[in-house]
């Protein structure tokens, strides 16, 4: 069993395009897990952790209308066979598991792409990870791709918390894995030149995406990020998905 963010009663598996990173573009199916090892103050999906009754700290905090989130109703268990139910009715091969951080379930994780392979061997399977996580052997070898965005000092946790060496030497050296950095401001790529020279990261697998959830803030922040990608050998990614729907959930 898998524990599944639930979204309108439903399992928030939805087919869209992916809106990041290498794959930007392709149509992908996407599977949201619950829970989360982080609590990022920013985080866009905190619905899969930050449950009733728990002292995360989240930036919606200060909106008096804000209402932490019930586990029963945000969070729902289900089977391989049901998840793959759901898979089967997509056309696309290209499956992003996210989350949440979707490592916390990796042992589940392992049986559920077993079963999804055996059903067709070509599923390319693609991890959003938020790289704290070092994955287990058996699920590494089932994983085609890693999407690994480190958090930097903005989540505002303690680095012991977002950093995790063990991880980042494994996600550095494996050459299925690709760094995703949000950047909003200088400091923030002062972090990413200094994880990229400690951790050693090929440049050609590391990111430089702008932050934003409005198409607005978006276009402010991307011709400068562009030139820094330009100077320093970066790869851009822009958020495709906000440009053509927004900042809405489950598409
Ligand atoms: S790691 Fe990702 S899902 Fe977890 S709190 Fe941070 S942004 Fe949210």
């Amino acid at each position: 069993m898998l524990k599944v963010a639930k979204i309108e009663n439903k399992p928030e598996i939805f087919y869209s395009i992916q809106g990041e990173g290498k794959n930007l573009g392709k149509p992908s199916i996407f599977i949201r897990l619950s829970l989360c090892n982080l609590a990022c103050i920013w985080c866009d999906t905190d619905y899969t952790w930050n449950w009733e009754n728990t002292t995360f700290i989240h930036q919606n905090d200060q909106n008096p209308n804000y209402q932490k989130y019930s586990k029963k109703e945000y969070l729902i268990k289900l089977s391989n066979q049901s998840l793959i139910a759901e898979i089967e009715q997509y056309p696309s091969l290209q499956v992003v598991i996210t989350g949440g951080e979707p490592l916390l379930q990796q042992k589940n994780l392992v049986s559920f792409i077993s079963d999804l392979k055996e059903k067709n061997q070509n599923y390319h399977i693609e991890f959003e990870t938020n790289g704290t996580i070092v994955p287990l052997a058996a699920l590494d070898a089932q994983t085609d791709q890693y999407n690994v965005s480190v958090k930097l000092s903005n989540a505002q946790l303690a680095e012991k918390e977002r950093i995790k060496p063990a991880a980042l030497h494994f996600f550095a050296a494996s050459k299925k894995a690709y760094f995703k950095f949000v950047i909003e401001k200088e400091q923030d790529l002062e972090e990413v030149f200094a994880l990229q020279s400690t951790y050693q990261i090929p440049k050609e697998r590391i990111y430089l995406m702008p932050e934003g959830r409005q198409r607005e803030t978006l276009q402010k922040r991307q011709n400068w990020l562009i030139e820094i990608c330009k100077k320093h050998l970066f790869n851009y990614t822009d958020r495709l998905h906000i440009h053509i729907y927004g900042d809405k959930r489950g598409i």
